[in-house]
């Protein structure tokens, strides 16, 4: 069997018969959208070639990391040069001492910093460092904020004001969901009736400052220096996860933009600038609380790998000398502008949140504020939006809940076909 030579729909039926769904994590099996996914043999700038010969202008990005685009020649070198000298030493190296000061200069919460291989990872290490910090158990999140597929963070809300979580995913012990307070995001009201009862229980608060996991939800002003003030005053720790909007948003991420100091981080995503990399960072007061400084155990035995160190180190430093984001803003507003001006010609409803290199598209009259006023928005409506686009060269993200990324690898003829098509498959609708 020559696995080079087959289509997506040959590789898939193979896939499926060897890993669960065809896929290695599940939003790739575009079942949001009633389709099948596409293989991809290669992927240069903007672009993605599929196995079946097609070449798609790409606002998934690899769901965030392709900030320069793909295969982008200073990551591709930094890469080389560094598997010449071995792909793991499982001893210290001077690139993972690099990346912490790096993390450190441009992330304003980023006293002390510690590397994990994924995001998960990162979120799941400051929920432990935050208890064993805290001595406290509860802790708090927002209904739709995704943290990864860690088991005190894979809990949602039902509606109300003040759910103890339900598990999204079978497998969470319900004794572990009781610990996972949910609330809906930008409610003040809901953190304060929350904080009063529970106050001198809870370890942290954990919020993605941008939610970016059910469509973008921006902030209400205010909102997250309210989360700050409570935070400090209880003696809870406040922790952004930042996997999505470090680097994305700002090269100190959200917290540099919104002027909000966390005392935990998590980053992923961007960070590895295309391999496998989480990190969080924070306060040094709590990050010495890890192991071998302190009592909370963390570890990885590919944590801080050359090649993803590598590949890390040269994206940050292009985004500390080129700052990107003045211009990512620029192009996202202009894709932002070409869907609003169709959506508005063909009378059809749509919100368009944006912040410098992301962006989304609810179909739905009224603001997305949380995860209920997200719900609302047309499913049915987006999925016809993507196949048209997708059948015409353009590739969105392949869930109505998810967003969409630009990168510095857009030129104005991707653009421009992306804006055309967009514009287009809306008029359609
Ligand atoms: C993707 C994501 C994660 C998880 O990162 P992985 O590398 O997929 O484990 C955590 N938090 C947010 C906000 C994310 O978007």
């Amino acid at each position: 069997m020559d696995f080079e030579k087959m289509s997506s729909k040959e590789l898939f039926e193979e896939a499926k018969k060897y890993i669960p769904g065809g896929v290695n994590s599940p939003v790739r099996a575009f079942r949001s959208v009633d389709g099948e996914p596409f293989f991809t043999r290669a992927a240069h700038g903007a672009k993605l070639e599929t196995v079946d010969g097609k070449t798609l202008v790409d606002f998934v990005c690899t769901w965030g990391p392709a900030l320069f685009g793909h295969d982008n020649p200073v990551i591709r070198e930094a890469v080389r040069k560094a598997l010449e000298r071995g792909t793991s030493f499982g001893t210290p190296s001077a690139a993972e001492v690099e990346m912490a000061k790096l993390v450190h200069e441009m992330i304003p919460c980023a006293e002390m910093v510690r590397m994990t291989n994924s995001g998960t990872e990162a979120t799941m290490s400051c929920i432990r460092l935050a208890r064993g910090y805290t001595k406290r158990d509860k802790i708090v999140k927002f209904s739709g904020c995704y943290h990864g597929h860690v088991d005190s963070l894979l809990v949602k809300a039902g509606s109300g004001a003040l759910t103890f979580g339900n598990p999204d995913s079978a497998g969470i012990p319900a004794d572990l969901a009781r610990l996972t307070i949910v609330l809906p995001f930008n409610d003040t009201a809901a953190i304060d009736e929350c904080f009063s009862k529970y106050g001198d229980e809870i370890a942290c608060v954990i919020l993605e400052p941008y939610p970016a996991n059910v469509g973008l939800i921006p902030p209400k002003p205010g909102f997250l220096k309210h989360l700050r003030e409570t935070c400090t005053r209880q003696g809870s720790l406040l922790v952004f996860d930042e996997v999505i909007t470090g680097f994305r948003v700002a090269a100190g991420g959200a917290q540099a933009r919104e002027n909000v100091m966390p005392d935990l981080c998590a980053l992923g995503k961007i960070i590895g600038g295309g391999l496998p990399v989480g990190a969080f960072c924070g306060r040094r007061e709590i990050m010495e609380y890890i192991a071998p400084l302190g009592p909370v155990y963390q570890a990885g035995t590919l944590s801080g790998n050359p090649l993803a160190m590598a590949a890390g180190v040269a994206a940050l430093k292009m985004i500390r000398e080129g700052n990107p984001y003045d211009a990512l803003e620029k192009k996202s507003m202009f894709i932002v502008d070409a869907v609003r001006g169709a959506a508005k010609e063909r009378g059809v409803a749509v919100q368009t949140p944006m912040a410098a290199s992301l962006f989304s598209f609810f179909f739905n009259e009224n603001e997305v504020v949380d995860y209920e006023t997200a719900l609302k928005s047309s499913t049915e409506t987006y999925k016809k939006f993507f196949k048209n686009c997708l059948d015409n060269g353009v590739y969105l993200a392949p869930s109505a809940f998810e967003i969409c990324f630009m990168s510095a690898a857009h030129g104005e003829d991707d653009l421009q076909l992306a804006a055309d098509v967009m514009a287009k498959s809306i008029k359609s609708l």
